[in-house]
């Protein structure tokens, strides 16, 4: 069995690994490359494999930077099976028709201004690419072991991360290899916390937060609780830029939970998001796979996905109509690391504003807009124009819906005896300090995967 790995390989997005197998060649994701300019141009480049030898495609979870390439592999030749937890399955064509929407307004909006003898812009891909792409898709239940080609077999356990969101066990060759995919954190609201794995030769883990602990969630929901109540005496709006597949979700949840104690009946809340509808409707349907408490808030008032206050807002003009609140909204929208949707314009509105509040509950990757503010940036440039910022910007760690570095050492203690462990999904800062831990409670040799890496086993 051999690794290659190709991307999230020193970063944490675009994540992408091919594993070599019983003479077959099964793809490990195939995400986007998210963050600078540069970084998202890359996602047009060839793949670095010939995308005909692939036999078979397995896809962790639902979020864009393990998925969002996967039609620019479809448009590029590839019609063999690409499994995914069922969850996952029906997350994905309401993920990828927003990515391939994304794509084409991009495009039209270069060529609309393009000057005379540059050439035309080409999407990405385009919603057609992606209706190829569903065509292929093969759903699989967790915990069932499963034969995807001739020789290699494949077991999804629940992640913990976002609905659907898989760990992926593979064997062959005699051998077996456990992929983390994104790694929720243990006691994560709505979801099942990670399945404990024991058995590997080798394992990739993810490490985005290998080299810091959350703080406690009791005290984040506290500080959230007290951000609402500041925010409202200080009369603006509260923005929270977050990805419409699981920080919205637990956001209601907590929103329903406290919904006496924060007061929440005197606020306006907008779910300001074309997807969010759609993605509440598969959490509804999976309720099978939350966790015994959140199965019983559900049958509670009020439900976390019908707020008597809550508006969600699919169409631009309603979009824009929220403009024109200058206080007590509560806006929820994505992108989650403010590097591009329907958020920029709630920045532009409110960053200027003394009484606005910007919480961000997520990761803020390197070269975007929300880590230009999280790290303290006074002004910020967003669609070409500079924007002052008065607003109080927000961190609340312990929302995150990745493990900390007590998650991830925890997790890979489950395993006995300790398999060869290569590092993906971090910044070098985190793996190098997570490696550090590992190295020194298992004595393990940790691989720092690059693009380019490959790993025998
Ligand atoms: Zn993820």
């Amino acid at each position: 069995m051999r690794v290659h790995f190709h991307g999230a390989a020193g970063e944490v997005t675009g994540s992408m690994h091919l594993v070599e197998v019983a003479g077959k060649r099964v793809l490990l994701d195939c995400g986007m490359c998210q963050g600078s300019a540069e970084m998202e141009a890359s996602n047009a480049d060839p793949f670095p494999f010939e995308v005909a030898s692939i036999d078979a495609v397995v896809l962790s979870h639902a979020h864009i930077d393990h998925i969002g390439r996967v039609p620019l592999l479809v448009k590029r030749g590839y019609r063999g099976p690409i499994f995914t937890q069922q969850a996952t399955a029906d997350l994905l064509p309401i993920m990828l028709l927003d990515s391939a929407s994304i794509a084409e307004g991009d495009a039209e909006r270069f060529n609309r201004r393009r000057r005379a003898g540059e050439p035309e812009q080409v999407p990405l891909y385009t919603r057609e690419d992606v209706k190829l792409v569903l065509e292929q898709v093969q759903p699989l239940a967790y915990d069932t072991q499963t034969k995807i080609v001739e020789g290699v077999e494949v077991c999804l356990r629940d992640a913990g991360h976002i609905l659907g969101s898989a760990i992926v066990e593979l064997w062959g060759d005699g051998r077996k290899l456990v992929f983390s995919g994104d790694l929720g954190l243990h006691g994560t609201p709505i979801l099942r916390d990670p399945t404990a794995v024991q058995e590997a030769d080798l394992v990739l883990m993810e490490s985005t937060y290998g080299d810091r602990n959350h703080r406690d969630r009791a005290e984040t929901i506290v500080e959230l609780g007290d951000i609402l109540e500041s925010a409202w005496r200080d009369g603006g709006n509260v923005l929270i830029p977050a990805f419409a597949v699981g920080r919205t979700q637990e956001l209601l949840y907590w929103f329903a939970r406290h919904w006496e104690d924060w007061q929440l009946s005197r606020w306006r809340i907008f779910l300001d998001s074309p997807m969010a509808g759609k993605v509440v409707e598969v959490y509804d349907h999976h309720h099978a796979l939350f966790d015994a408490d959140a199965q019983a808030v559900w049958r509670g008032t009020p439900n976390p996905f019908r707020l008597p206050n809550l508006r969600t807002t699919s169409t631009t003009e309603e979009s824009m109509a929220i403009n024109r609140i200058e206080g007590g909204a509560i806006i929820i929208a994505g992108s989650g690391m403010a590097s591009g949707g329907r958020i920029l314009h709630h920045l532009m509105q409110n960053l200027g504003r003394r009484g606005a509040h910007v919480v961000f509950v997520g990761y803020q990757g390197n070269g975007t807009l929300g880590r230009r503010l999280v790290d303290g940036a006074r002004w910020v440039r967003i669609h070409r124009k500079d924007f002052r910022v008065n607003a109080k910007i927000h961190t609340v760690g312990g929302l995150s819906a990745h493990a900390d570095q007590q998650g991830l050492m925890a997790w890979f203690g489950h395993f006995e005896p300790k398999p060869a462990l290569a590092l993906v999904h971090g910044e070098d800062k985190a793996r190098e300090a997570l490696a550090g831990e590992i190295g020194e409670r298992d004595g393990v040799e940790v691989t720092l995967a690059r693009p380019g890496t490959t790993l025998d086993v």
